[in-house]
């Protein structure tokens, strides 16, 4: 009682006081006002408190900041701290409640971004993955015996129809597949590899660690520049478990250069009872040439090739979900299956739907580049991107404000992930200037819009590359 009554004093005289403390309201007066009992309706009543203390701490310790805005004495009457009180804790809540998976628009130019999640879904994968959240679904469940199924089987058959290849398995990503796969082929045992093949991607996955980890011993052979099939032959011993090629996705040794076939070591490896496996990294299903692209190599080429094994991703060039795709031989296929290790990298029931509805459009959408976004992306028409950023210069201006200057160039975007490491996709962008900011200030205040915005700096400049802008609504955020 006592308390309440010194509160309500304190209340009378606020306005003539000189301490901006005393104005400050208590967590029960907060909690009275109608905007607080509205965030009560959506919001657990001890995460409000929490945020509402943390900010009457603030106040408490800053109380000059209370009535922040306020330009007269009038303003930072009790209502004015009561309000800006409440602006805060709101704010706080806002900002509490936002995903930390954020949605961003990828203006960097990079379309399979591996730190923005690389490939995004067809809307047909979409639409099973919203099947598979929401529903009980046949994960490993045989509906005609109703009995345990395979997970396998949800894109077993659709794997085998667009690689030629027998059987097939996937798991998270393609290091584990990579780890997997020598793991189950050649524990214990060496694996010949060229020189020239022992990649690093992305700084955590490297041939020869991820060889180590699987308990297979690495056998190089060649020379960084050059291999020739004898190399392998005289490699090959009692200790040898298996024959490994591995595409250099992510670089290209040029120059004097010498590397052996898939075809070569297939025979070789056929002379000595040895499984050959090729790990192609960005795995195409179909010849990118027909689209305009450079050549990748095929995953169904590399089956007729021979190739008892070959691993991809699931969410590069191929653009579904981030998987690992183990396909060939079925009695390679049936040990993986049933390697210990494999129950630990199995993918959820998300990411097989994924799979699935992406799969299935390579089979049966008849304009692949209209349904699947990567290969949108990366077929962009110039002419599209051109009248997306004419359209965005002008909602950009007004956002922007004063003293910034857009311009649309010409520039490279590129595809990323490792994939496909040479080419330059022509592209145009939009340079963003100010006289006063630095590009990367420039780029920072990109990225604190809402949504952010990820665009580049190259050659001293900041672009927004216009490959991925499908809208000009999309570049239209706030500051
Ligand atoms: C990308 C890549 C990997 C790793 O694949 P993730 O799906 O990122 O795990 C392994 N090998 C090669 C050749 C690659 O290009």
């Amino acid at each position: 009682m006592v308390v309440r009554k010194r509160v309500h004093s304190t209340e009378q005289m606020a306005p003539k006081s000189r301490d901006p403390r005393s104005q400050i309201p208590s967590v029960d007066r907060l909690l009275q006002t109608p905007r607080v009992q509205e965030l009560l309706s959506c919001y657990k009543r001890d995460f409000v408190v929490g945020e509402m203390r943390l900010v009457l701490d603030e106040l408490r310790h800053a109380p000059e900041t209370a009535a922040e805005g306020s330009t007269t004495e009038c303003r930072a009457s009790l209502a004015g701290v009561e309000d800006a009180a409440l602006d805060r804790v709101e704010e706080r809540i806002r900002r509490a409640t936002m995903p930390r998976l954020r949605r961003v628009v990828n203006a960097s130019g990079v379309v399979l971004h591996t730190n923005l999640g690389r490939a995004l879904l067809a809307d047909e994968a979409i639409s099973l993955v919203r099947e598979a959240a929401a529903h009980p679904v046949t994960l490993e469940y045989d509906l005609a015996r109703g009995t345990r199924g395979q997970r396998d089987a949800i894109v077993e058959a659709d794997l085998a129809a667009l690689t030629g290849a027998d059987a097939a398995t996937v798991v998270n990503n393609n290091a584990a597949a990579v780890l997997l796969a020598l793991n189950t082929l050649s524990e214990g045992r060496d694996v010949v590899v060229s020189r020239g093949e022992l990649i690093e991607i992305g700084g955590s996955f490297r041939i020869p660690e991820i060889m180590t980890k699987s308990g297979a011993r690495l056998r190089e052979v060649g020379t960084t520049n050059r291999t020739h099939i004898d190399d392998y032959r005289a490699a090959i011993g009692p200790q040898t478990g298996l024959l490994l090629k591995v595409h250099t996705s992510n670089y290209r040794i040029i120059g004097f250069t010498a590397s052996v076939t898939l075809d070569d070591l297939v025979t070789l490896g056929r002379t000595h009872g040895l499984p050959v496996m090729e790990d192609l990294g960005s795995g195409a299903l179909v010849d990118l040439t027909s689209y305009g692209l450079p050549q990748e190599p095929v995953v169904s080429d590399r089956i007729a090739r021979g190739g008892d094994v070959v691993t991809f991703s699931g969410d590069k060039l191929l653009g579904g979900p981030q998987a690992g795709i183990i396909v060939g031989k079925q009695a390679v296929i049936e040990s993986i299956r049933k390697n210990p290790l494999r129950r630990a990298m199995r993918p959820g029931k998300l990411d097989l739907a994924a799979l699935e509805g992406t799969l299935r459009l390579y089979r049966q959408s008849p304009d692949l580049v209209a349904s699947l976004p990567t290969l949108r992306w990366l077929t962009r028409p110039v002419a599209e991107m051109e009248a997306v950023g004419q359209a965005a210069i002008p909602l950009l201006a007004e956002r922007l404000g004063a003293g910034f200057r857009i311009d649309m160039v010409n520039s490279e975007s590129e595809v990323g992930s490792g994939a496909l490491p040479t080419m330059r996709l022509v592209t145009r962008a939009l340079l963003i200037s100010h006289d006063e900011h630095f590009p990367d200030d420039i780029a920072r205040r990109f990225r604190a819009a809402d949504p952010p915005v990820i665009g580049r700096v190259s050659g001293g400049v900041f672009l927004l590359d216009l490959r991925g802008i499908f809208a000009p609504e999309e570049l239209a955020v706030s500051f």
